[in-house]
């Protein structure tokens, strides 16, 4: 027996109803990822996008933290390394 819940997934994939807030829509409706799986619409749309922003900044934040800590890492070594030959040079 089918579901509630996989009878709507199965006309939100028919482009009928959609996946977030469950209401028939026209057209082809739009790509619900990353809020949910399968199509919404166009009203839905709006609160995909916003989320696909946050989803973008958040990537672009956690790659900058790890280019910082990567220059970081570089300098500590390249600064113990400048240690190590003056004090073979005190030698
Ligand atoms: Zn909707």
């Amino acid at each position: 027996m089918i579901s509630q819940q996989q009878d709507i997934k199965k006309m939100a994939d028919n482009n009928l109803i959609c996946v977030i807030c469950s209401v028939n829509y026209a057209g082809y409706g739009n790509d619900a990822t990353p809020v949910a799986d399968g199509y919404c619409c166009d009203d839905c749309n709006f609160k995909v996008i916003v989320a696909r922003i946050k989803e973008t900044q958040r990537e672009a934040k956690r790659a900058y933290r790890v280019r910082r800590d990567a220059i970081f890492a570089l300098r500590r070594a390249e600064e113990n390394n400048k240690r190590t030959d003056e004090d073979a040079m005190e030698e």
